[in-house]
């Protein structure tokens, strides 16, 4: 069997130092293979966004090894873990930031043209992710023109642009309504359908349930793992999660 697309071993991350010194992972150990989506839950504060920049290389570990698309990260200097972030990894954050001034299609098409291919190329994955969120006939629209679902689906769509083996999502669905937010993680699924590995940090079962497994955090420990979606009478309080 290949290597899966993310790899930690016995992951450890500290913020900070002396007084203000926190633990927020201990020796995490996770495999997320092609085709996989596990879903990440825990209370406030138990390390699930660490954890996940960890697993897209946008923060190193204290302690440990991470391999992204079998590379060991550890190893890689600041420009060239950037690129295979660029390359290989796409994060789903809650925020949107369309560049107004663009199309949906210009603006899913940046990250491409930013790494250097050519327009014509950028501009046919880029419809084709638009397509993926069920947004191809809006291409050429602007943002304002458009509603705040389409307008996260554009973002979704460019977070998640050409061929990426790994796809984060730290709980995308937290600013939108609950029809927006299942298409969100629809479209998650169905990347992860198509080969690549995913990793979505959720606080709610029916989220969690698009998920192949679920690993719990608490104190940056994982303290459980589950092949099966969670019941709701498993899951923490969503009140007291983050
Ligand atoms: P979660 O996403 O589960 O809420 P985080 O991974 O954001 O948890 O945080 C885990 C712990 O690490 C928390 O105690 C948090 O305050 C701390 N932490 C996270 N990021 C930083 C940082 N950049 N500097 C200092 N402490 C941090
Ligand atoms: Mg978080």
């Amino acid at each position: 069997m290949s290597t899966p697309a993310v790899v930690l071993q016995q992951v450890s991350r500290v913020h900070g130092s002396g007084a203000t010194r926190v633990q927020a992972l201990t020796d995490v150990s996770l495999q997320v293979g092609a085709g996989e989506l596990v879903a990440v839950m825990g209370p406030s504060g138990s390390g699930k966004s660490t954890l996940l920049n960890l697993a897209g290389g946008l923060d190193r570990p204290t302690g440990g090894t991470v391999l992204i698309g079998g590379v060991d990260t550890t190893s890689l200097s600041q420009g060239r873990l950037a690129q295979l972030r660029r390359r290989q990894v796409g994060f789903v954050f809650q925020d949107l930031n369309l560049i107004p001034s663009l199309t949906a299609a210009e603006n899913v098409a940046l990250p491409l043209e930013l790494d250097g291919l050519g327009v014509r190329a950028a501009r046919e994955q880029a419809v084709a992710s638009l397509d993926d969120v069920g947004l191809a006939d809006l291409a050429d629209r602007f943002p304002e023109h458009m509603s705040g679902g389409q307008q996260q689906r554009v973002a979704i769509a460019r977070a998640l642009v050409g061929p990426r083996r790994v796809v984060l999502a730290d709980e995308p669905t937290g600013a939108l309504d609950s029809q927006t937010g299942e298409a969100v993680l629809q479209v998650l699924r169905a990347r992860c359908d198509a080969g690549a590995a995913g990793l979505l940090v959720t606080h709610e079962a029916r989220h969690a349930a698009w998920a192949d497994r679920v690993v719990f955090l608490r104190d940056g420990v994982v303290v459980d793992t589950t092949g099966t979606p969670p019941t709701p009478e498993s899951l923490l309080d969503p009140a007291q999660a983050g």
